[in-house]
Order: C-alpha cells, then sequence, then structure tokens
C-alpha cells in the first residue's frame, strides 16, 4: 500500500475519499459526485487547499481555533509528552500530572465554584455525562424520580445518542429512534425568527417563563436539570434577548433544578469573557467545555462540576468514565493553549480592541439589502437574509436554499462562513487582526452581492407566505 500525501492530485484524494470516507452531515453520495475540498495546511486564520488556494477560515474550524492554527508551542508540547507518557488511564487510583495540572488550572479559570472536572474527549461525551451525573446526584439525594432534563429546540449539544436527545434538532431526531426518555424540549428565545410584533425584552422573558410552565407541568419533583448554551451556536448564533438568562436564573434557583451551561462554543474567550455564563451572569451547577479548550489541536471535553454538586458525587462510586478521560497528550496540549491565551491577554483583546472592530464592521452588513439582522458578541456573530427586510420574512424557497447560494460564493471569494438554514454564521478565531477582518467582511459583502444577483436573477427575491 502506497502511502496517502499530500502530493497526490487532487482529483485522485477526492475519488479516495468519496470511494471510502463516509462524511459527517454530509449527503455523501452527492459530496462524492462533486468532490470534497481538500485542506492540506493552515497558519493564523488562513486554510490552503490541494489547488494552492488560500481561506480565510471564519469559522475557526468548527468553532473552535480560538488561538488560530499553526503554533508550534501546541505541537511540540504534544511530541514532549508523547515521548514521556503517551497513555495512562485514571481509572483505578492513578493519575498523572497533565491531567492534574489541567484540572488545577480549570478550577482557577471557571466562574463561581466550579472547581472539578470530570473529562471526556469531546462536548457529546461530556453532556452525555452530564445526563447521567444530573441524575445521579439526585438519586444520591434520595430522589431517584427527579431525572426529566429540560433542553431547547433549536439547542445543539452534540451528536451521541444522549447529547443529541438534549439538542433540540428536529432532522436529529428523525433518525436513530432519537430522543432518549425522559427529555423536555421548550422553544428558544429566537426573537427574530419567532418573536412577532412583541419586543425582544418582552418575547425574552416570555420564552423564560417556558421554563417555569415546563416545571410546573412536568411536576417539580420530575425535573433533575435545565440544560442551554449561553448562546446557540449551530442553531445559528441566536444572541437571547438581555431579559432571557435572568429569568432563566431565577427559575432555576426557584425550583433548586440544575443550571447545566453547555459553554463548548462560548467558553475559552468567544463572547469576550473566559466563560459565557460570565458574560450573561448565569451561575452554573454544571458546565460543558471542549472544542476552544485545546483550540481543537487534539480532542478533549469535560463537566465542570461545582463544589455542591462534588460533594454528593464524591460520596458515592460514580460507575462512568471514558478510555480517553484526561488523556495526558489531549490535557498537556490544553494547558498549553489556555497559557497562550492567558499569556497573549487574547480573550482581553477579543473584548475592548478586536471585537469591538469586528462588531462595528459586521453591523454594517445590515445595511445590505439581502440582510435584516447582523448580531454580533464577543466573537461570535449571524447575518439573518431575507427577502424583505421589515417583515424578517422567511423566503419562499424554504430553509436553506439562498443560505447554501451564500455559503458556495464565500467559499469561491476565499472565505469561510457557514450557513444554517438561511442564516450565515462566523466565530472566527480569537486572533483575528484588524486587517483581516476587513478583508472577512469586504468578502462577505461580496459574496451577499453574488447571491443577491443570483436571487434576483432566479426570481428567487420572493417571501414565503
Ligand atoms: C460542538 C458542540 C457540542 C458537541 O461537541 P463535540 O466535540 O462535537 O462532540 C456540544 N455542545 C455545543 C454547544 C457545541 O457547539
Amino acid at each position: 500500500m502506497t502511502a496517502i500525501t499530500n502530493h497526490m492530485p487532487t482529483a485522485e484524494l477526492q475519488a479516495l475519499d468519496g470511494a471510502h470516507h463516509m462524511h459527517p452531515f454530509t449527503h455523501n453520495a452527492e459530496l462524492a459526485s462533486k468532490g470534497a475540498r481538500i485542506i492540506t495546511r493552515a497558519k493564523g486564520v488562513t486554510l490552503t487547499d490541494s489547488e494552492g488556494h488560500e481561506i480565510l477560515d471564519a469559522m475557526a474550524g468548527l468553532w473552535c481555533v480560538n488561538i488560530g492554527y499553526g503554533r508550534d508551542e501546541l505541537a511540540d508540547v504534544a511530541a514532549r509528552q508523547m515521548k514521556e507518557l503517551p497513555f495512562y488511564n485514571t481509572f483505578f487510583k492513578t493519575s498523572h500530572v497533565p491531567v492534574i495540572a489541567l484540572s488545577a488550572k480549570l478550577a482557577e479559570l471557571a466562574p463561581g465554584d466550579l472547581n472539578h472536572v470530570f473529562f471526556a474527549s469531546s462536548g457529546s461525551e461530556a453532556n452525555d455525562t452530564n445526563i447521567r451525573l444530573a441524575r445521579t446526584y439526585w438519586a444520591e439525594l434520595g430522589k431517584p424520580e427527579k431525572k426529566v432534563i429540560i433542553a431547547r429546540k433549536n439547542g445543539y449539544h452534540g451528536s451521541s445518542m444522549g447529547s443529541a436527545s438534549l439538542g433540540g434538532m428536529s432532522a436529529m431526531h428523525a433518525q436513530g429512534g432519537l430522543p432518549i426518555a425522559d427529555i423536555h424540549h421548550i422553544d428558544q428565545p429566537y426573537w427574530y425568527g419567532e418573536g412577532g410584533d412583541k419586543t425582544p425584552e418582552e418575547f425574552g422573558l416570555e420564552r423564560a417563563q417556558a421554563l417555569e410552565e415546563a416545571i410546573i407541568e412536568l411536576g417539580e419533583s420530575r425535573v433533575a436539570a435545565f440544560i442551554a448554551e449561553p448562546v446557540q451556536g449551530a442553531g445559528g448564533v441566536i444572541i437571547p434577548p438581555s431579559t432571557y438568562w435572568p429569568e432563566i436564573q431565577r427559575i432555576c434557583d426557584k425550583y433548586e433544578i440544575l443550571l447545566i451551561a453547555d459553554e463548548v462554543i462560548c467558553g475559552f474567550g468567544r463572547t469576550g469573557k473566559w466563560f459565557g455564563s460570565q458574560t450573561f451572569n448565569i451561575r452554573p451547577d454544571i458546565m460543558t467545555i471542549a472544542k476552544g479548550l485545546s483550540s481543537g489541536y487534539l480532542p478533549i471535553g469535560g463537566s465542570m462540576v461545582s463544589d455542591a454538586v462534588a460533594e454528593v458525587m464524591d460520596a458515592c462510586e460514580f460507575a462512568h468514565g471514558y478510555t480517553y478521560s484526561g488523556h495526558p497528550v489531549s490535557c498537556a496540549v490544553a494547558l498549553e493553549n489556555l497559557r497562550i491565551i492567558q499569556e497573549e491577554g487574547i480573550v482581553d483583546k477579543v473584548a475592548s480592541e478586536t471585537g469591538p472592530y469586528l462588531q462595528q464592521k459586521w453591523r454594517m452588513l445590515a445595511d445590505h439589502p439581502l440582510v435584516g439582522e447582523a448580531v454580533m458578541i464577543g466573537m461570535m456573530g449571524s447575518l439573518a437574509l431575507t427577502p424583505d427586510k421589515a417583515a424578517r420574512a422567511a423566503f419562499a424557497s424554504g430553509s436553506g436554499t439562498v443560505g447554501n447560494f451564500c455559503r458556495d460564493n464565500c467559499f469561491d471569494n476565499g472565505l469561510v462562513m457557514r450557513a444554517v438554514g438561511d442564516r450565515m454564521v462566523i466565530s472566527p478565531p480569537l486572533v483575528i487582526t484588524n486587517p483581516e477582518i476587513d478583508t472577512l467582511v469586504e468578502r462577505a459583502w461580496q459574496a451577499l452581492d453574488q447571491t443577491h444577483a443570483r436571487l434576483k436573477a432566479e426570481g428567487l427575491m420572493r417571501a414565503a407566505s
């Protein structure tokens, strides 16, 4: 068997990819007929493909490459750790230096008394941990009937059976028999799409109060926890109205249900503070982390747990764990990533320099005839595409058609922007510079122009009735 190198012609790589590689969230036959774009290198915020095209990655991979690509320090730490101790487990009364150091560092960085970490290799695994953890917590307190976890429609918490059940993506629930039992979904605080004539503040309050209604309807004695992302990411970067989180916090406090903040995207600087919970004044009992924890250089995730929850869990044997919980190489790389974020003041820069600059430029995209709203917090933002700004209307062509046109135009202009239905989202590396931000916004405007021209030519600037 010959080695598969970067020097093979693109068409051959595409043929092998189409023949043997099943891509996630992809219609594989359709992709195979066109051929995947093959990324060969990356540095800073820029990807290079097998044809030598340079592409500005405004998605930081999948919301994760917070410190940007090509940081040798992380590669060096990984190589050193692999030589010293490539693997050891933490199941049977053993531990190792990287997992100890990372746990202590996370306890220092996390808000409140979230001083304890249970490690996983991904956000999905960590949220599966959270389901078992929340239910076991209540069982240990003598309330085994408190099992229901309330989550939100159009939330995203991962792709495993448990985490996809917490998620509120209907396309995911349609496959494989989801959700699992005792998960209940309430409506999302998506004012632009669902708020009608209400003000954002009225609507935010109403959607938060849906949590209280659900608790009453299900029975307080059955509800274990509420889980939500501080800002919905995969759902389309939906920033909740200012009234939403204070009311959610009040309700969780009143009924003493566990509040799980899924910080997989919001964590590690994305919203302009270390954690989205700090941006929104949320006091979670459990916090899911992954993605930016290692800037995506190696897989790692985890559940951060408050002192009170840890005290209960520590008094029993939690029959749960993954072979790679606290993997030494992932922990060492995560630790180095956190050192870089901290020592280079990356979170402060997002809060006070580059973040405000990007936000100001991004909001100017709302002047484009195709854009109904342009919103951003920290460095995660979205555009709603619409045929009728005043009515906040959806397209007659159905959700996703126009978004996908725009995404393809972005790619052709050297920009990765993702489409969620007809919302365009970005979440660039947090190290993006002001000149790179200028390029990002110029290319986005150009892609919007091209999309607009195509819609007019094809008669698709029409609102759904
Ligand atoms: C990506 C994501 C997850 C799942 O993480 P994986 O590492 O893909 O399993 C969970 N929650 C949120 C908010 C995410 O964005």
